[in-house]
């Protein structure tokens, strides 16, 4: 952290501050130049709280050199983190495939879609039991009866499964039943429910918030892994931009992005971010080719009838041909399917 200080400070201000930084443990370098003096800040700057010492009158400006997360920093943590899934590996060579239906809507239901995209090749298992709906008239989820019907289908084809949380109250029973828990874009700074999913070590999929910065989203992850979970998986799903053709924009700049600040994992959700079913082989495809290490598709077995996003999902059937097209780019881009 650097700290410039105004240039009529004098001698005995100087040396205030510097007493200031000392006692909250952090080694300051006094640098004078001929117009001012400007403070190198070393030490453990995470914790120190930048605008209480801009408060100073002698300081002109506080500016941060390192990133503000630790846990999920590459620089503390340069080697890949590889988050293991019930033997199913995220972030390695091989890419994650996280398909199925926005909703949980019946057994038969998700029952059929595990099956069939297990057969395409999808390595886990997605559905919705608690929904973030916009409007509270819209189909709210099937709630824990979504959840009981979801560990059907893991018991019957073995896919691993992941579903949205909403509430910290749910946390323990999310942790006994679900293998993956999505925080969704709504709830990335939700920052009570991620303090709880940090004290667990359960695997948690952190969706990118509508309107949120890549920094703030790392910060989300460094919540859960501040409180010692470490197994974040980061999901770009689009940002809200000024363009309304698609309903949002995906940040494919995010994963390379991500991939430099941070050694989580990081997978793209085509289909939220543009919630149309023909944008999500063109955007898989980029997504991996950019590096991402899986993707998460939204699949449904009748998408006109779906309770939620069906204009977005792509049928089993469609689903496989995206699985055959995403083999050879993953190929290219040194990675397996
Ligand atoms: C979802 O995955 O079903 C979902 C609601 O996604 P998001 O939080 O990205 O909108
Ligand atoms: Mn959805």
């Amino acid at each position: 952290m650097i700290v410039i200080l105004k240039p009529e400070t004098n001698e005995s201000e100087i040396q205030n501050i510097v007493g200031e930084l000392n006692a909250i443990g952090m080694d300051v370098q006094v640098n004078k130049g001929v117009e001012c003096t400007v403070l190198g800040v070393l030490g453990n700057t995470y914790e120190v709280d930048a605008d209480s010492i801009s408060l100073n009158p002698c300081v002109d400006r506080v500016m941060r050199v390192s990133e503000p997360f630790k846990k999920a920093n590459r620089k503390f943590h340069p080697d890949n983190t590889v988050i293991d899934v019930c033997g199913v590996k995220i972030g390695g060579k091989k890419l994650a495939v996280i398909a199925g239906p926005c909703s949980v809507e019946s057994e038969q239901q998700i029952t059929q879609i595990a099956k069939d995209v297990k057969a395409a090749g999808a390595s886990l298992l997605r559905g919705g039991a608690f929904k973030p709906r916009t409007s509270p008239y819209s189909f709210q989820g099937m709630e824990f009866e979504g959840l009981d019907l979801l560990m059907e289908a893991r018991a019957e084809t073995g896919l691993p499964i992941v579903s949205e949380i909403m509430s910290p109250k749910h946390v323990e029973r999310f942790n006994e039943e679900v293998d993956v828990i999505q925080v969704g874009a709504r709830n990335m700074q939700n920052f009570d429910l991620l303090k709880e999913l940090g004290h667990i070590r359960k695997p948690i999929l952190l969706k990118r918030g509508l309107s949120s910065t890549i920094e703030e989203w790392l910060m989300s992850a460094e919540y859960i892994m501040a409180g010692g979970n470490e197994n974040v998986i980061l999901c770009e799903r689009g940002i809200r931009t000024f363009e309304t053709y698609t309903r949002n924009t995906l940040d494919i700049s995010a994963i390379p992005a991500v991939k430099k600040l941070s050694h989580l994992p990081i997978i793209v959700d085509p289909s939220h971010a543009t919630g149309m079913n023909w944008m999500v082989t063109p955007l898989a495809v980029a997504a991996i080719a950019a590096g991402a290490d899986g993707i998460m598709l939204e699949v449904h077995n009748d998408p006109k009838n779906a309770k939620c996003d069906g204009a977005q999902s792509i049928t089993p059937a469609e689903f496989e041909t995206v699985m055959k097209q995403l083999k050879g780019v993953a190929e290219v881009a040194g990675r397996s399917l």
